[in-house]
């Protein structure tokens, strides 16, 4: 029926209640969308070095997967070390962000997650543009690349959801994001 007909006094008020029910729709999905209740994510993962591949939903149903977050945990470890730290579930989720902003279909490649002090003091002596405070000391920083993204996307990206660092290797051609202050290098 077309705007602007006159229309029967039950019909039009159906179709001013069914008006009202779509702006209450529209004023909940920002809510919604802010807060996924029933929303599952999933994420997944190739290690550059191990050449291991995880993919599994770390979170559902409005609460992080404690399983999955120890999987995940193990699988971003010190691979030099084989030490473990937990790692920031908000990672998670910013790069679960960055999936969907780049609309990748390919497995984040990790080139580095949680680095152990050791490690990162022995990458600092070789330079390369490694940070003594790294945010990887603290399970908040990985450094990754898409094989269908060219990474300057991805490295753009990243930086439009400003939700922490964001810095560019372009020699190594990978992005490292971290949970910290925004900021960009
Ligand atoms: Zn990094």
């Amino acid at each position: 029926m077309a705007f602007g007909q006159a229309l029967p006094e039950t019909s039009r008020r159906s179709f001013l209640g069914g008006l009202a029910s779509l702006s209450a729709l529209a004023l909940a999905a920002p809510a919604a969308a802010a807060l996924p209740t029933r929303e599952e994510r999933v994420l997944s993962f190739f290690n550059t070095h191990t050449s291991d591949r995880l993919t599994l939903p770390y979170f559902a149903d409005g609460a992080y997967l404690p399983e999955s977050l120890a999987r995940l945990d193990r699988f971003l470890r010190d691979h030099r070390t084989g030490e473990e730290h937990p790692i920031d579930p908000a990672l998670f989720d910013l790069l679960h962000d960055l999936r969907r902003a780049t609309s990748t279909n390919r497995p984040f490649q990790v080139i580095s997650g949680y680095r152990s002090p050791v490690t990162n003091a022995m990458l600092c002596s070789e330079g390369g543009g490694i940070a003594k405070g790294s945010l990887h000391l603290q399970g908040r920083a990985i450094d990754v690349r898409l094989a269908d993204v060219p990474t300057p996307a991805l490295r753009d990206a990243a930086r439009e959801l400003r939700r922490g660092g964001v810095g560019y290797y372009r020699r190594s051609d990978f992005v490292h994001v971290d949970t910290g202050r925004v900021r960009a290098w």
